[in-house]
């Protein structure tokens, strides 16, 4: 199984290391046929992107596409909910703009309304330390991903299950519906092969992805293609990678 394209990848548009045409370097050096440029969201209050700073990426990525042209390049975001009814931080505006739109779990966000910092943080943050919580608190990280998959056009959930607890078979559920992709994040280590074999039970399509914040890590995805491995899933539902999984 080798990887052909890297879904997930940061600059230090975001808190990545390196700049998008490193990050293109890498995946052409590696024969990739597609890279994705996806720094978080501007919700993230410590390394969201600058919001004064996505068209002059959308223009570096579309003068990189010029000049590498044998590379797909694509400008995304790895968006962060803001809300427990599934509001995420990419606006009408920013949607426009962008190739791709993936969503993910992730700490330090800005939230929408008073109501979610504790529908949200502390409730996750207890759920840690007091496993009376732990329900509830999956049964809210788990509404507002179905939610956001209603609302928004996505590609791709993120490391689901990493950060905070989802409930696995229905968000590969809505994700098969919606045509969503769900990663095994190579860096993460989610989805893990227990979960990987909860939601190959639907028909849901994965990624497998580096999450490069260094240039150098981009297209690093083996402990990913281990994890596929373990599962026993079938890489043909794996959109970017090409073999048969026996090696
Ligand atoms: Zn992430
Ligand atoms: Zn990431």
């Amino acid at each position: 199984m080798k990887i052909t394209g890297d879904l997930h990848t940061h600059t230090t548009y975001s808190h990545g290391k390196g700049s998008m045409e490193d990050n293109v370097r890498q995946a052409l050096e590696l024969g990739l046929k597609k890279i994705a440029i996806t720094d978080h969201g501007s919700g993230h209050l410590f390394y969201g992107v600058k919001k004064e700073n996505w068209k002059r990426m959308r223009k570096e990525a579309d003068d990189l596409q010029k000049k590498y042209p044998s590379i797909k390049i694509e400008l995304g975001v790895e968006a962060n909910i803001i809300s427990t009814d599934g509001t995420i931080d990419v606006d009408k505006e920013l949607f426009q703009l962008l190739d791709v739109v993936n969503v993910g779990y992730h700490y330090g966000v800005g939230v929408k309304k008073i109501s979610d910092i504790f529908g949200f943080y502390i409730l996750n943050l207890l759920a840690k330390g007091f496993p009376a919580l732990r329900g509830k608190a999956r049964r809210v990280n788990t509404k507002a991903l179905l939610l956001a998959m209603d609302r928004y056009k996505i590609r791709m959930i993120t490391h689901p299950g990493a950060k905070v607890p989802v409930d696995m078979a229905q968000i590969a559920q809505k994700a098969a519906k919606k045509k969503v992709l769900l990663e095994i994040n190579a860096h993460h280590g989610h989805l893990t092969a227990k979960d990987v074999k909860i939601a190959m039970e639907y028909p849901v399509k994965f990624a497998i992805n580096s999450d490069a914040h260094e240039s150098r890590h981009v297209g690093m995805v083996e402990e990913g293609i281990k994890i596929a491995q373990e599962a026993g899933l079938d890489p043909k539902r794996i959109m970017n990678v090409e073999g048969d999984g026996t090696k």
